[in-house]
């Protein structure tokens, strides 16, 4: 069994044909899936899609593209994400941190959002699901001021430098699709120096989808090949990958465990 740790199974992309998707990606072996929240208008869609789906969870949080119109719509957002938090299928805070490359909210909004992030996860003892895009070192100076917060750096593209911090840290790794790019080479170097207790595989679907698939829509059913470059890199058997990452993915979201 493999689990798809980051997805958007409720985005426009998959409205038509999500239940196909989901009989797609069991045929290959993936029967767990965890929903990523970006803003607070996908929380209900996001409990409502849980509950009609008892293998996918959720999480509550606000992707850092979308930190300053929420900080400036919601004066009461710590009190609107502990309240979604209530909610059973929720596994995780996120996805939130740093994004400086398309910087669509302001710095200091996003470092904001990201801070409340971190201090609800330590209240609330949920891991974190971290987007970074070339903001390693700031992320990193956010997440040293609340020690003892876990979590993982969702679709790790980073360098060896971002590897190694994490990892010092406790957090996990999540590998998407970009790990089977061509140009991906130093990632595939990062990730083979990286401990398999610490990995785990997600497609952010419907984005990056990973090759041969690449410029399609993704699909969780696609992380097979993901799973199979990271077998490669390692070299193990494809069933140690996904039993290994299977097992992380629950051992760090350990909410999914009990339901
Ligand atoms: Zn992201
Ligand atoms: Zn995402």
């Amino acid at each position: 069994m493999l689990v798809d740790s980051h997805c958007h199974l409720t985005f426009p992309d998959f409205k038509d044909d999500v239940t196909d998707v989901l009989a797609r990606a069991k045929l290959v072996g993936i029967e767990t899936f965890l929903s990523i929240c970006c803003k607070l208008d996908e929380i209900e869609l996001l409990q409502a899609f849980t509950s009609a789906h008892p293998q996918v969870y959720c999480s509550v949080g606000i992707h850092p593209h979308e930190a300053t119109p929420t900080l400036q719509q919601t004066p009461d957002l710590k009190a609107v994400i502990e309240k979604a938090l209530k909610f059973e299928k929720v596994v995780g805070l996120g996805e939130t941190g740093l994004d400086y490359y398309y910087e669509n909210s302001s710095r200091g909004d996003q470092e904001r959002s990201f801070r409340l992030h971190c201090e609800l996860a330590l209240v609330h003892d949920l891991p974190l699901i971290i987007h970074t895009r070339d903001a390693e070192e700031d992320t990193l100076r956010v997440l040293d001021d609340y020690p003892g917060v876990k979590g993982v750096f969702h679709c790790f593209s980073g360098s060896q430098f971002l590897a190694q911090e994490a990892l010092i840290r406790g957090f996990f790794l999540s590998l998407s699709g970009i790990l089977t790019f061509k140009t991906a080479e130093d990632l595939r170097q990062a990730i083979a120096l990286a401990p398999l207790d610490r990995l785990l595989l997600e497609t952010d679907s419907p984005y990056l989808a990973p090759i041969p698939h690449r410029g399609k829509r993704n699909e969780p059913a696609f992380m097979v090949e993901t799973a199979k470059v990271l077998a490669s890199i390692k070299s193990i058997p494809f069933e140690e990958v996904t039993q290994a990452t299977t097992d992380n993915f629950f051992r760090l979201f350990s909410r999914a465990r009990s339901s």
